[in-house]
């Protein structure tokens, strides 16, 4: 079996990562003790891979492979006391008294620093009882302090210990829509600088499009917390799909990363997803493969606020759950890439996957997950940017940070890093294929610096 060990960080990471565990349970047939409990699906399709995230215990009980992780206990005592509160292992719960107070510094080099062991120790315990483990998926906010800071130098912790191991990341995005804190654009920016560094893979899920889900689209006047994180649980398990259930493509971590990153660098994806509903309510009708193909495409279903039609696509992959035809999925999307042709970088032939997956999400007949490596990304970086630049070049708020032992110097490292992406982004949008080997050669030096790495076709459909 190839385990993943998911590490859950600060209250958004804790927060997010209870809804994730609470849908997947679910979707596996197991109740809030791990045991298993009738779901209509045949034994082999829900258990062949449920070892990807579960340990399979004594007694039969399936317990989540995840480390839970704060610098203080109000989180993870409502995690305790909620629903599931029994499913997790009790040793996997580490956590502080102090807080992060909102700052990366007390995270990433202060209190966090001073935790980093235990959870370490708590990983490699996790670790030795895998089998053949493929990878890590951390969740966590980036606007904080914890997740933020602390879920990043675990980061480089566990590259250091685990260098051929992937690190995959679900990373919450902050907005000024949703949260009132003004270091947000600080923590998020030292954070991408890290991720930048030691991820192989990123899913951008990003609160201010989510908050925009829920208020143009479900209607929903005052989104909670609660509205955003069901949002998010159904895009993670869609995400997810291929490495839990039985089936090919994008069938592991390292799979993906093949397809999806085209240039090391540009791992920051797009999730989307289809059907889109609120918390507690259904989808109102029943939708063809046409109208979820149609969704999963519009911008409004996105979950990071930014504008693919503005961009081009380096890659895309789609996960379609339920009873439906693959050759219609197929022809669906061959006419979406066709009729936007100019939304995807030409240089790259074959850059849709798509998987089907029989067994559709709970409640619905059928679902789609869109992942879209694009080039407009660089807008939310932009946005990141320029809100950290607005306080940065007064110093606003610095001293919290120098007072954590950091220098000035990291936050204009941090801030050229995401200038130099937002570039090369650029670059990709604007390169075109050419025809003479010269002009080839253009296009592959343009952005200087970058390793080149050709698309795999082969792995693709391994
Ligand atoms: P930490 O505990 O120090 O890591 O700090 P938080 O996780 O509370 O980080 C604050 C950021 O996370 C802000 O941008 C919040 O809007 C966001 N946030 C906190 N809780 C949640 C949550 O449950 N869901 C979502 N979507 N965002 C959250």
């Amino acid at each position: 079996m190839r385990e993943i060990i998911h590490l859950q960080v600060g209250q958004c990471g804790n927060q997010v990562s209870t809804k994730f565990w609470e849908k997947i349970s679910e979707e596996h047939g197991i109740d809030a003790d791990g045991m298993n409990i009738d779901t209509g699906l045949e034994d082999h399709q829900r258990k062949e891979r449920m070892e990807v995230y579960f340990t399979h215990a004594d007694g039969g009980k399936y317990v989540p492979r995840s480390i839970l992780v704060d610098l203080e206990p109000g989180t993870m005592d409502s995690v305790r006391s909620g629903p599931l509160g029994k499913l997790f292992r009790p040793d996997n719960f580490v956590f502080g008294q102090s807080g992060a107070g909102n700052n990366w510094a007390k995270g990433h080099l202060t209190e966090g620093a001073e935790m980093v062991d235990s959870v370490l120790d708590v990983i490699r315990k996790e670790g030795e009882s895998c089998d053949c483990l493929q990878g890590f998926q951390l969740n966590h906010s980036l606007g904080g302090g914890t997740g933020s800071g602390l879920g990043t130098l675990l980061l480089n912790k566990i590259k250091e210990e685990y260098p051929d191991r992937i690190l995959s990341t679900f990373s919450i995005i902050p907005s000024p829509k949703v949260s009132d804190t003004v270091v947000e654009p600080y923590n998020a920016c030292l954070s991408f600088h890290q991720l930048l560094e030691n991820t192989d893979e990123v899913f951008c899920i990003d609160n201010e499009a989510l908050y925009d889900i829920c208020y143009r689209t479900l209607k929903i006047s005052n989104p909670s917390y609660g509205d955003l994180n069901h949002l998010i649980s159904s895009a993670m398990s869609g995400i997810t799909t291929c490495l839990r259930f039985p089936g090919q493509l994008n069938a592991d971590l390292r799979k993906l990363a093949v397809n999806m990153v085209p240039f090391p660098r540009l791992h920051f994806f797009m999730p989307g997803y289809a059907p889109l509903c609120g918390a507690g309510s259904q989808a109102f009708e029943a939708l063809t493969v046409g109208q979820l193909t149609q969704q999963i495409f519009n911008p409004k279903n996105m979950m990071t606020a930014c504008n693919p039609q503005r961009g081009k696509y380096l890659t895309v992959a789609a996960v379609f759950r339920g009873k439906l035809s693959m050759k219609e999925v197929d022809e669906q999307l061959y006419s979406v890439q066709n009729k936007n042709s100019s939304n995807f970088i030409e240089w790259i032939p074959y850059n849709i996957k798509t998987a089907v997956c029989d067994i559709p999400p709970k409640d619905l007949a059928m679902s789609a997950t869109f992942i879209g490596n694009s080039t407009s990304m660089q807008e939310i970086f932009k946005r990141i940017t320029e809100q950290f630049n607005s306080m940065f070049k007064r110093k606003a708020f610095l001293h919290w940070y120098t007072g954590e032992g950091m220098d000035e110097s990291e936050f204009t490292e941090a801030e050229s890093d995401l200038h130099d992406l937002i570039s090369e982004y650029q670059q990709y949008q604007d390169a075109v294929i050419s025809t003479s080997d010269d002009e080839d050669e253009l296009v592959e030096q343009e952005v200087e610096g970058q390793q080149q790495q050709q698309p795999q076709q082969e792995l693709i459909t391994a």
